[in-house]
Protein backbone atom coordinates (compact mmCIF):
# COMPACT_ATOMS: atom_id res chain seq x y z
CA UNK A 1 0.00 0.00 0.00
CA UNK A 2 1.33 3.42 -0.90
CA UNK A 3 1.36 6.85 1.68
CA UNK A 4 -1.30 8.34 2.59
CA UNK A 5 -1.82 11.75 0.63
CA UNK A 6 -4.14 14.39 1.71
CA UNK A 7 -4.25 17.92 -0.11
CA UNK A 8 -5.58 20.64 1.78
CA UNK A 9 -5.65 24.17 -0.60
CA UNK A 10 -7.61 27.33 -0.14
CA UNK A 11 -6.46 31.16 0.03
CA UNK A 12 -3.94 33.12 1.51
CA UNK A 13 -5.18 33.11 5.62
CA UNK A 14 -7.95 30.42 5.46
CA UNK A 15 -5.89 28.98 8.72
CA UNK A 16 -4.95 25.92 6.60
CA UNK A 17 -1.26 25.46 8.14
CA UNK A 18 -2.04 25.76 11.60
CA UNK A 19 -5.59 23.73 11.20
CA UNK A 20 -3.52 21.21 9.27
CA UNK A 21 -0.76 20.73 11.44
CA UNK A 22 -2.56 20.37 14.49
CA UNK A 23 -4.77 17.72 12.61
CA UNK A 24 -1.56 16.29 11.09
CA UNK A 25 -0.37 16.08 14.85
CA UNK A 26 -3.65 14.55 16.20
CA UNK A 27 -3.84 11.58 13.73
CA UNK A 28 0.51 11.07 13.45
CA UNK A 29 1.10 12.32 9.86
CA UNK A 30 3.74 14.63 8.47
CA UNK A 31 2.56 18.26 7.80
CA UNK A 32 3.53 19.70 4.71
CA UNK A 33 3.35 23.68 4.12
CA UNK A 34 4.50 24.03 0.34
CA UNK A 35 4.02 28.08 0.81
CA UNK A 36 7.21 28.00 2.71
CA UNK A 37 9.13 26.97 -0.56
CA UNK A 38 7.70 29.69 -2.77
CA UNK A 39 8.44 31.86 -0.12
CA UNK A 40 11.66 30.75 0.49
CA UNK A 41 12.49 31.28 -3.27
CA UNK A 42 10.88 34.79 -3.17
CA UNK A 43 13.06 35.67 -0.09
CA UNK A 44 15.80 35.02 -2.34
CA UNK A 45 14.76 37.05 -5.22
CA UNK A 46 14.17 40.14 -2.39
CA UNK A 47 17.80 40.12 -1.11
CA UNK A 48 19.55 39.77 -4.68
CA UNK A 49 17.52 42.48 -5.51
CA UNK A 50 15.91 40.82 -8.65
CA UNK A 51 11.81 42.16 -8.82
CA UNK A 52 9.56 39.50 -8.04
CA UNK A 53 7.48 39.77 -11.45
CA UNK A 54 10.86 39.66 -13.23
CA UNK A 55 10.42 36.77 -15.28
CA UNK A 56 13.63 36.57 -16.79
CA UNK A 57 15.51 37.16 -13.80
CA UNK A 58 14.02 34.99 -11.05
CA UNK A 59 14.31 31.49 -12.93
CA UNK A 60 17.73 32.68 -13.56
CA UNK A 61 18.51 32.22 -9.81
CA UNK A 62 17.01 29.17 -9.65
CA UNK A 63 20.18 27.50 -10.50
CA UNK A 64 21.80 29.02 -7.40
CA UNK A 65 19.45 27.39 -5.16
CA UNK A 66 18.93 24.75 -2.90
CA UNK A 67 15.97 24.52 -0.80
CA UNK A 68 15.77 22.46 2.11
CA UNK A 69 12.59 21.01 4.76
CA UNK A 70 13.30 19.65 7.94
CA UNK A 71 11.28 18.94 11.06
CA UNK A 72 12.53 20.25 14.49
CA UNK A 73 11.68 17.52 17.58
CA UNK A 74 8.56 19.06 17.85
CA UNK A 75 7.02 18.26 14.38
CA UNK A 76 7.53 22.01 13.30
CA UNK A 77 8.66 22.33 9.68
CA UNK A 78 11.70 24.77 9.20
CA UNK A 79 13.13 26.13 5.97
CA UNK A 80 16.82 25.90 4.82
CA UNK A 81 17.52 28.33 1.87
CA UNK A 82 21.38 27.29 1.09
CA UNK A 83 21.95 25.93 4.47
CA UNK A 84 20.71 29.10 5.92
CA UNK A 85 17.36 28.69 8.56
CA UNK A 86 14.83 31.10 6.90
CA UNK A 87 11.92 29.79 8.67
CA UNK A 88 11.23 33.23 10.47
CA UNK A 89 12.34 35.59 7.35
CA UNK A 90 10.00 34.34 5.09
CA UNK A 91 7.07 35.63 7.38
CA UNK A 92 7.21 39.20 6.46
CA UNK A 93 4.21 40.74 4.35
CA UNK A 94 7.36 41.66 1.58
CA UNK A 95 8.11 38.08 1.61
CA UNK A 96 4.36 37.16 1.04
CA UNK A 97 4.76 39.28 -1.63
CA UNK A 98 7.79 38.00 -3.10
CA UNK A 99 6.38 34.66 -2.76
CA UNK A 100 3.01 35.12 -4.83
CA UNK A 101 5.40 37.18 -7.52
CA UNK A 102 7.47 34.30 -8.29
CA UNK A 103 4.99 31.68 -7.61
CA UNK A 104 3.17 32.63 -10.83
CA UNK A 105 6.00 31.70 -13.10
CA UNK A 106 6.01 27.92 -14.85
CA UNK A 107 9.38 27.76 -13.97
CA UNK A 108 9.32 27.96 -10.28
CA UNK A 109 6.11 25.66 -9.90
CA UNK A 110 8.39 23.11 -12.18
CA UNK A 111 11.48 23.62 -9.89
CA UNK A 112 9.08 23.00 -6.72
CA UNK A 113 7.29 19.94 -7.84
CA UNK A 114 9.48 17.17 -7.47
CA UNK A 115 10.26 18.19 -4.01
CA UNK A 116 6.78 18.17 -3.15
CA UNK A 117 5.80 14.69 -4.75
CA UNK A 118 9.11 12.94 -3.09
CA UNK A 119 7.60 13.90 0.23
CA UNK A 120 4.36 12.75 -0.51
CA UNK A 121 5.77 9.27 -1.98
CA UNK A 122 8.24 8.77 0.74
CA UNK A 123 5.25 9.77 3.91
CA UNK A 124 2.14 10.13 4.97
CA UNK A 125 1.36 13.64 4.50
CA UNK A 126 -1.14 16.66 4.89
CA UNK A 127 0.13 18.59 2.46
CA UNK A 128 -1.01 22.56 2.43
CA UNK A 129 -0.68 24.81 -0.63
CA UNK A 130 -2.58 26.28 -3.39
CA UNK A 131 -2.88 23.46 -6.29
CA UNK A 132 -1.97 20.52 -4.13
CA UNK A 133 -5.32 18.50 -5.14
CA UNK A 134 -4.90 20.19 -8.59
CA UNK A 135 -1.52 19.55 -9.83
CA UNK A 136 0.82 18.22 -7.74
CA UNK A 137 -0.86 15.26 -5.96
CA UNK A 138 -3.88 14.67 -8.16
CA UNK A 139 -4.51 11.32 -7.27
CA UNK A 140 -4.58 12.39 -3.30
CA UNK A 141 -6.51 10.51 -1.59
CA UNK A 142 -8.71 13.48 0.19
CA UNK A 143 -8.85 16.40 -0.89
CA UNK A 144 -10.12 19.74 0.94
CA UNK A 145 -10.55 23.10 0.10
CA UNK A 146 -10.16 25.16 3.23
CA UNK A 147 -11.71 28.99 2.74
CA UNK A 148 -13.19 31.66 4.90
CA UNK A 149 -14.22 35.72 4.39
CA UNK A 150 -11.55 37.57 3.23
CA UNK A 151 -12.14 39.78 6.46
CA UNK A 152 -12.48 37.08 8.78
CA UNK A 153 -8.97 35.89 7.49
CA UNK A 154 -7.27 39.16 7.78
CA UNK A 155 -8.49 39.12 11.48
CA UNK A 156 -6.59 36.46 11.85
CA UNK A 157 -3.47 36.84 10.20
CA UNK A 158 -3.07 40.19 11.99
CA UNK A 159 -3.77 39.01 15.71
CA UNK A 160 -0.57 36.27 14.35
CA UNK A 161 1.93 39.16 13.30
CA UNK A 162 0.88 41.02 16.40
CA UNK A 163 1.91 38.24 18.47
CA UNK A 164 5.10 38.24 16.96
CA UNK A 165 5.67 42.28 16.71
CA UNK A 166 5.54 42.46 14.02
CA UNK A 167 4.89 46.18 12.59
CA UNK A 168 2.01 46.52 10.23
CA UNK A 169 -1.49 47.35 10.67
CA UNK A 170 -4.81 45.57 9.70
CA UNK A 171 -5.62 47.54 6.68
CA UNK A 172 -2.32 46.10 5.40
CA UNK A 173 -3.29 43.03 6.13
CA UNK A 174 -6.74 42.81 4.82
CA UNK A 175 -5.04 44.78 1.22
CA UNK A 176 -2.18 42.04 1.21
CA UNK A 177 -4.88 39.10 1.16
CA UNK A 178 -6.93 40.58 -1.24
CA UNK A 179 -4.50 41.09 -3.60
CA UNK A 180 -2.89 37.47 -2.99
CA UNK A 181 -6.31 35.81 -3.79
CA UNK A 182 -6.65 37.93 -6.70
CA UNK A 183 -3.02 37.25 -8.13
CA UNK A 184 -3.46 33.46 -6.75
CA UNK A 185 -6.50 32.99 -8.52
CA UNK A 186 -6.26 34.83 -11.53
CA UNK A 187 -2.72 33.70 -12.59
CA UNK A 188 -2.25 31.29 -15.64
CA UNK A 189 -0.10 28.53 -14.27
CA UNK A 190 -1.62 26.51 -11.81
CA UNK A 191 -4.61 29.07 -10.58
CA UNK A 192 -6.00 28.56 -6.70
CA UNK A 193 -9.43 26.32 -7.67
CA UNK A 194 -11.37 23.89 -5.70
CA UNK A 195 -10.62 20.39 -7.28
CA UNK A 196 -13.71 19.04 -8.73
CA UNK A 197 -13.32 16.35 -6.29
CA UNK A 198 -12.13 17.91 -3.18
CA UNK A 199 -14.46 18.69 0.09
CA UNK A 200 -15.37 22.17 0.84
CA UNK A 201 -14.48 23.50 4.56
CA UNK A 202 -15.82 27.01 5.45
CA UNK A 203 -14.38 28.14 8.79
CA UNK A 204 -15.82 31.47 9.08
CA UNK A 205 -17.97 30.48 11.86
CA UNK A 206 -15.81 27.73 12.94
CA UNK A 207 -13.24 28.81 15.93
CA UNK A 208 -9.90 26.81 15.62
CA UNK A 209 -10.54 23.75 17.41
CA UNK A 210 -13.93 23.51 15.38
CA UNK A 211 -11.99 23.61 12.69
CA UNK A 212 -9.40 21.22 13.37
CA UNK A 213 -12.07 18.81 14.34
CA UNK A 214 -13.98 19.24 11.48
CA UNK A 215 -10.35 18.49 9.25
CA UNK A 216 -9.54 15.53 11.45
CA UNK A 217 -13.13 13.92 11.07
CA UNK A 218 -12.86 14.31 7.31
CA UNK A 219 -9.57 12.39 7.24
CA UNK A 220 -10.74 9.69 9.89
CA UNK A 221 -13.80 8.86 7.78
CA UNK A 222 -11.73 8.74 4.67
CA UNK A 223 -9.32 5.99 5.70
CA UNK A 224 -11.58 4.45 8.32
CA UNK A 225 -9.84 5.24 11.50
O1 LIG B 1 0.56 29.56 1.94
P1 LIG B 1 1.38 30.80 1.92
O2 LIG B 1 0.59 32.04 2.15
O3 LIG B 1 2.57 30.71 2.81
O4 LIG B 1 1.96 30.88 0.43
C1 LIG B 1 2.73 31.97 -0.03
C2 LIG B 1 2.45 32.21 -1.52
O5 LIG B 1 2.97 31.11 -2.26
C3 LIG B 1 0.98 32.28 -1.89
O6 LIG B 1 0.48 33.59 -1.95
C4 LIG B 1 0.92 31.66 -3.27
O7 LIG B 1 1.09 32.66 -4.23
C5 LIG B 1 2.11 30.77 -3.32
N1 LIG B 1 1.80 29.35 -3.26
C6 LIG B 1 1.50 28.70 -4.44
N2 LIG B 1 1.29 27.35 -4.45
C7 LIG B 1 1.35 26.64 -3.32
C8 LIG B 1 1.62 27.28 -2.09
C9 LIG B 1 1.83 28.65 -2.10
O8 LIG B 1 1.43 29.33 -5.47
N3 LIG B 1 1.16 25.33 -3.37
Amino acid sequence: MGTKNIAVDGPAGAGKSTIAKAAAQRLGLIYVDTGALYRSIGLFALKNNVGSRDAKGVPALLPRINIEMKYDSNGTQRMFLNSEDVTDAIRTPEASLYASGVSAMAPVRDFLLSTQRDMASKYDVIMDGRDIGTVVLPDADLKVFLTADATVRAERRYRELREKDTDTTFEEVLREIIARDKADSEREVSPLKMADDAVLLDTTALDLDGSISALCDLIMERFSL
